[in-house]
C-alpha cells in the first residue's frame, strides 16, 4: 500500500492552507549535525564484543547504558529535569527491576535418580510453582473420547504410540486441549526419541518480566503443567514397559505410580535501566515528543556475542545524533517549541519492558505527551528492496493521528525523498510489526506513535547482525527523516491531534 499526499493536484490552496513543503533552512542547518560518520562511530562502539550483546540487566547493558549517558553529556544535555526527582537516578536513568526466570526448573525424581529438563525431559510451559508428589497416574489411551469429567484434578499419561519427534506431539494436539477442558492438573506425554524434539525446537533459557507486573495468575492456575518424557524414563518411572496394548483400549487405565516433581527456584531480580536525554522546549515547553529505540540486545549464547548493529544499534545510534542535534540548536538560541524527550529503553527484546515500565511510570505527562517516534532497525534492506531505491517502512503513523501521518509525509517529501512503503502498516499485517516495538506502549495509552523499520534480514537475532553489513547512508537517511518529523511537530503551533479511534 502506498499513500500519496491528498492535495498533490491544488498546490495554490496548499500554500494558502500553510501546508506548503517549505524547507526551513534551521531544521536543515541542524539536520546537518547528523552525519554518517558519526552513526558508524558510535554504532561500531555499542555493537562491538566488548558490549557482550547489551543483555538487559547484564554488564553490557550498563556499559551501554554508561556510554549513552556521556553521549548526553558531551552533547551538553543538562540531567532530566524530573517533576518527580526520584523517578531519575545519575541524572539520565529511570531504573526498574525485573524477574528473570531461568527455564528447566521442574525435575521428577525417583528411587534417588533425577529426571531432568533438556535431557530426559521437556516441555514449553512452566506453570507448576510448587512441587509435588504424583500418587497414581490416569493412562487415557487414544480411543478414550475426551474432554472426561472423571479427569478433573488427576495427573494423566498420554503416549505418542510409536509417532516420533514434533510429529507424535502435532498429532497429540487435540487431545491436549481436551485435556485442558477436563480439568487436569498434570500430564506427561511419553515419546520416543525426545532428542529430535529438543533439536529442532528452540526453548529460551530465559525468560523475563517486569518486577511488578502480575503474572496471570488465573491463567496459569488453569493451565496444566505439560511435560514431554523420553518413553524410556517414563518407564523407568512408573516402574514397568507401558504394555503395547494399553494403546488400544477404549477404558481409561488407573497405574499405580509414586515419584516426585521438585520446582527450583529459578528467579533472579535483576536492575536495568532507560537512558533519558530531555531537552527543554521554549514556549510550549509542558508538551512532549518522545523519541525512542531499545538499547538492549540478546547477549552471548554458547560463547557467541550477538551485537545487534541493526537490531538496535542503529536505533540507538540514531537516538544519540538526534539528541544532539537538539542539543546544539537550542545551544544556538534554536531550541524546539515543544520539549523533546530522546529516550533509549532496555529490555525490548525481553517483551517491550522498558517501554512498558515509562508508559506505566511516566517521567512526563502521557497527556502531554504529543507523539511517540520509534527506531527499530533501520541500518539495512530486506528482500523486498534488494535493489529498490532508498526506502523505509511507517508503520502506525496515521492509527491515531492524521496530523502524525501528515507530518511524517511532509518531513520526507521536504527533506529525505524516501520511498515510504506502507506494507507492514495494514491492520491484517501477519507479522503485526505494530505491536511488535517500543511504539506500541504509547500507542496503547493513546499517544500517536510512528514505528521507523527497514524490514529482516537473514542475520535477525543471529550472531551476524554486525556492523560490516549496515548500509550507513540508508541508515543517515532515515535517521534524518525521523529528525526531521520530530522537529515539525516539535516546533509547529498546533499540537497534533488524536483524531482516529
Ligand atoms: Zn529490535
Amino acid at each position: 500500500m502506498k499513500m500519496r499526499f491528498r492535495f498533490g493536484l491544488v498546490p495554490g490552496l496548499l500554500f494558502a492552507a500553510g501546508l506548503y513543503a517549505q524547507v526551513d533552512s534551521i531544521a536543515l542547518r541542524y539536520a546537518g549535525t547528523i552525519t554518517p560518520h558519526e552513526l558508524r562511530e558510535h554504532l561500531t562502539i555499542i555493537a562491538s564484543d566488548a558490549y557482550m550483546g547489551r543483555d538487559t540487566g547484564k554488564e553490557g547493558q550498563k556499559m551501554a547504558a554508561a556510554y549513552l549517558k556521556d553521549q548526553f553529556i558531551k552533547a551538553g544535555i543538562p540531567p532530566v529535569p524530573a517533576p518527580d526527582p526520584a523517578m531519575i537516578v545519575d541524572g539520565y536513568f529511570q531504573p526498574f527491576d525485573v524477574v528473570e526466570t531461568r527455564s528447566g526448573t521442574i525435575t521428577l525424581e525417583k528411587d534417588g535418580r533425577s529426571y531432568r529438563y533438556g535431557r530426559e525431559l521437556i516441555y514449553f510451559q512452566e506453570t507448576l510453582r510448587e512441587g509435588e508428589q504424583v500418587n497414581g497416574l490416569v493412562f487415557v489411551p487414544a480411543r478414550v473420547q475426551l474432554p472426561d469429567a472423571r479427569l478433573n484434578g488427576r495427573a494423566v499419561w498420554m503416549d505418542a504410540d510409536g509417532r516420533k519427534g514434533l510429529a507424535a506431539l502435532g498429532s497429540l494436539r487435540s487431545r491436549m486441549d481436551a485435556l485442558r477442558t477436563s480439568g487436569v492438573a498434570l500430564v506427561f506425554v511419553s515419546i520416543e526419541g525426545i532428542s529430535d524434539v529438543m533439536s529442532v525446537v528452540h526453548v529460551e533459557d530465559t525468560r523475563m518480566r517486569l518486577a511488578d507486573q502480575k503474572q496471570q495468575p488465573d491463567k496459569s492456575a488453569r493451565e496444566p503443567q505439560v511435560i514431554i518424557v523420553d518413553k524410556a524414563a517414563m518407564n523407568s518411572l512408573i516402574g514397568r514397559a507401558l504394555p503395547a496394548k494399553w494403546n488400544r483400549k477404549k477404558k481409561l487405565v488407573e497405574v499405580p505410580a509414586n515419584f516426585a516433581i521438585h520446582v527450583t527456584e529459578g528467579e533472579q531480580r535483576l536492575t536495568t535501566e532507560n537512558v533519558l536525554a530531555y531537552i527543554e522546549g521554549t514556549d510550549k515547553k509542558d508538551e512532549l515528543v518522545v523519541l525512542t529505540a531499545h538499547y538492549d540486545h540478546v547477549g552471548v549464547k554458547d560463547g557467541v556475542v550477538y551485537n545487534g548493529a541493526d537490531d538496535d544499534g542503529t536505533g540507538t545510534v540514531a537516538m544519540i545524533e538526534i539528541a544532539e542535534a537538539f542539543a546544539e540548536a537550542k545551544a544556538a538560541g534554536h531550541g524546539p517549541r515543544r520539549s523533546v524527550l530522546v529516550m533509549t529503553v532496555s529490555g525490548e527484546e525481553k517483551g517491550l519492558l522498558g517501554s512498558r515500565y515509562y508508559s506505566d511510570n511516566p517521567v512526563f505527562p502521557l497527556a502531554n505527551t504529543v507523539a511517540d517516534l520509534n527506531i527499530d532497525m533501520i541500518g539495512r534492506r530486506d528482500s523486498a528492496h534488494a535493489t529498490s531505491a532508498p526506502y523505509i517502512y511507517v508503520i502506525g503513523s496515521d492509527r491515531l493521528s492524521t496530523g502524525l501521518h501528515d507530518a511524517n509525509e511532509r518531513a520526507n517529501s521536504t527533506y529525505v525523498k524516501l520511498d515510504l512503503d506502507y506494507t507492514f502498516n495494514a491492520e491484517s499485517d501477519p507479522n503485526r510489526f505494530y505491536y511488535r516495538s517500543d511504539h506500541y506502549n504509547f500507542a496503547r495509552k493513546g499517544v500517536p506513535s510512528v514505528f521507523y523499520f527497514s524490514g529482516v534480514h537473514e542475520d535477525y537475532h543471529q550472531p551476524d547482525d554486525d556492523v560490516e553489513k549496515i548500509d550507513f547512508d540508508l541508515l543517515h537517511q532515515r535517521t534524518l527523516l525521523t529528525f526531521h518529523t520530530a522537529w515539525i511537530l516539535a516546533n509547529q503551533e498546533q499540537r497534533i491531534v488524536v483524531d482516529r479511534p
